[in-house]
């Protein structure tokens, strides 16, 4: 299957803006996004401590997974349905 789970970004909740600056606790820019404790929206400039953004995105994040549930299903039915075909054209 196809990796899927790539597609969940977390969103800035004044402006909806995806993409973040990484800062350490001085304010400075820090490589390791994962590691940061300040996300800094790169539009609008709000700060964002790592569980406030996760908190905000937590209906992103839920909308997310339900959709990737939804994907799997149907990439499943497809299987399903092939593997069905194929049983009807030998019976
Ligand atoms: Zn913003």
């Amino acid at each position: 299957m196809k990796d899927i789970s790539k597609k969940v970004s977390l969103l800035c909740s004044v402006c909806s803006n995806s993409q973040f600056m990484a800062l350490d606790c001085e304010g400075k820019e820090v490589l390791e996004f994962s590691e940061a404790p300040i996300y800094k929206c790169s539009d609008c400039g709000c700060e964002f401590s790592r569980e406030q953004l996760i908190e905000e995105n937590q209906e992103i994040i839920d909308a997310n997974l339900n959709e990737m549930k939804k994907e799997a299903v149907n990439e499943l039915k497809k299987e399903l349905k092939k593997s069905l075909g194929k049983l009807g054209k030998i019976c």
